[in-house]
């Protein structure tokens, strides 16, 4: 589909071919259990028999030959320098680190989302939180479309907010293999970053990036959540931001109730819910305006102010 688009789809080429392999091995103490890195690559081994390694030959043999049981010895023995032996291949793939982005998210009826706008190597299980935030990004805005009550321009914003987060995690990706190449430099750098990631902050920022959760689209406004995922707010009566958004409309919750706001909320009733009430801890916000995908679209620390509420309301949900 995406080539039928005329969407094109680059990056960078593979320097390793992965194996997830599951198998039988005689002599099996000759393999340290854990991830170990050596002179030719990596292994990481889970006794009694599941193996995952990477052979740094440029991605060469994926997907070019079957994978049978005297190849994965083979590599086994070249990458662990241990002299076992594979008696039976139970499960065994392969896998490479190539990265490719497609260029355009978006031609006319076509959109992509997941493996088919992005690919790279599953090394800290990006993919599917990456494919999964595309569709939470993309789901209302193309219901919107359909209804046809969304803004001019709502549909585009898709690509304008999860290509540079494809990118992001393009780049992550890349820096993990950077990490281990079997080479001296490399294990500097991984010591290094090791050291960084014992610290608070460091730790914070890799827990950050592992876990998306450091996103924040430029969606404008001046307010610093703006962009981010809205705080899971627990209101006085119990309830929690997360359960609010399940109908899958916006939410313009006021901790500070004012019937005109929520005069103003009921011209969008159906597309956006109102909600006044209390929390256990509001952040010192007075009102939030959070579109269906959970991201902050509008908030204010002083008395909400009809002018700005509608102006957002509008923008995100339309007239
Ligand atoms: C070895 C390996 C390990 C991984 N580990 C992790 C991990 O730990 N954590 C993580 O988050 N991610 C991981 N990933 C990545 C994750 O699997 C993918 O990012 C995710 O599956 C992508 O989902 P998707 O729906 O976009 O694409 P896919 O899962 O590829 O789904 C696309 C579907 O569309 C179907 N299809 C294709 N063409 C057509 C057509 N013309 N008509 C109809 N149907 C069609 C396909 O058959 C397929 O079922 C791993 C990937 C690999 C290869």
């Amino acid at each position: 589909m995406r080539k039928a688009a005329g969407i094109s789809f680059s990056g960078t080429e593979p320097e390793f071919t992965g194996y997830s392999v599951q198998a039988e091995l005689a002599c099996a103490d000759a393999l340290q259990p854990g991830r170990h890195y050596t002179a030719e690559g990596m292994y990481l081994f889970t006794p009694p028999g599941t193996i995952a390694m990477t052979d740094f030959d440029g991605g060469a043999f994926h997907r070019s030959a079957p994978i049978t049981r005297e190849h994965i010895e083979a590599v086994m023995r070249k990458i662990s320098g241990a002299d076992v032996t594979v008696t039976k291949l139970e499960l065994a793939t392969t896998w490479t680190d190539r990265a490719c982005q497609a260029s355009a998210y978006r031609n006319d009826r076509v959109l992509l989302a997941g493996d088919a706008a992005h690919i790279h190597s599953p090394l800290g299980g990006q993919g599917l939180n990456l494919g999964i935030g595309d569709a939470i990004n993309l789901g209302w805005k193309l219901a919107a479309t359909i209804r046809g009550d969304a803004p001019a321009g709502l549909l585009d914003s898709y690509e304008r907010e999860r290509h540079p987060v494809g990118a992001r995690v393009l780049d992550w990706s890349r820096a993990r293999v950077a990490l281990m190449r079997p080479s001296r430099s490399s294990r500097a750098l991984e010591a290094i970053i090791r050291d960084l990631i014992g610290t608070p902050d460091g730790a914070t920022y890799f827990a950050e990036r592992v876990w998306g959760v450091s996103i924040r689209y430029d969606l404008g406004g001046s307010h610093p959540l703006v962009g981010c995922s809205v705080p899971d707010f627990v209101l006085s009566d119990g309830r929690r931001v997360g359960s609010l958004l399940r109908d899958g409309s916006g939410l313009l919750l006021d901790f500070d109730p004012s019937q005109s706001i929520q005069a103003l909320a009921s011209r969008w009733s159906g597309r956006i819910s109102y909600v006044a009430a209390h929390a256990r801890d509001r952040l010192g916000l007075q009102a939030v305006l959070v579109r269906p995908d959970g991201i902050v679209a509008w908030a204010s620390d002083t008395a909400s102010d009809e002018v700005a509420v509608g102006r957002a309301m509008t923008l995100w949900f339309g007239e």
